[in-house]
């Protein structure tokens, strides 16, 4: 370090103008090698973690078997919203319901233009893409229904096949799953 003259400031070597106050500063001296003594003292005091870091890290297997088979699904509505209107959805947990930041609501399915008269709760049914599809209620005020069957209970999931109708409030959909 240079240290400037006029304010103190502590410069880079090799700089020629004080970083602080733009004094000139003195000439750099040539740099003192370090003794050889702090060398060995550095390489003494070498951590267990400095030891850890260097060995090799084991690699875990690359994941096979679940993440492979999770399958590809989609919605399509057939009645009732935007006929046609597709909805591919994600691996894992998708929201169905009507996006609304006020609630907290930004579902994966998001349905606020397919459904003007709000007959799809904010939150209204989750569909979870595994191995399996599955779909349920999860509080809805209209109802989940699978194959024109009896109202989904809310809480106990459902296996969706390809092919099935479901209804979400007044919408139709048609899953498919490859
Ligand atoms: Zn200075």
């Amino acid at each position: 370090m240079i240290r400037c003259a006029e304010c103190g400031h502590e410069n880079m070597d090799g700089l020629e103008y004080c970083d602080a106050c733009g004094a000139k500063l003195p000439a750099t001296a040539a740099p003192t090698p370090e003794p050889a003594s702090v060398d060995l003292q550095a390489d003494a005091a070498g951590s267990p973690e400095a030891v850890a870091v260097s060995a090799p890290a084991e690699t875990p297997p690359a994941p096979v078997g679940l993440n492979a088979v999770s399958l590809k699904a989609k919605l399509t509505i057939t009645r009732g919203g935007t006929v046609g209107k597709e909805f591919v959805l994600q691996t894992g947990d998708n929201l169905v319901g009507r996006w609304d930041p006020d609630s907290g609501a930004f579902p994966e399915v998001d349905l606020e233009l397919d459904d003007p008269e709000a007959r799809i709760s904010r939150k209204h049914a989750l569909l979870r893409v595994a191995e399996q599809l599955s779909l349920e209620d999860i509080g809805s005020l209209n109802g989940t229904f699978v194959n024109r069957g009896k109202r989904l209970e809310p809480g106990s999931p459902v296996t969706l096949n390809d092919g099935d109708e479901i209804i979400i409030g007044k919408t139709f959909f048609k899953v498919s799953v490859a």
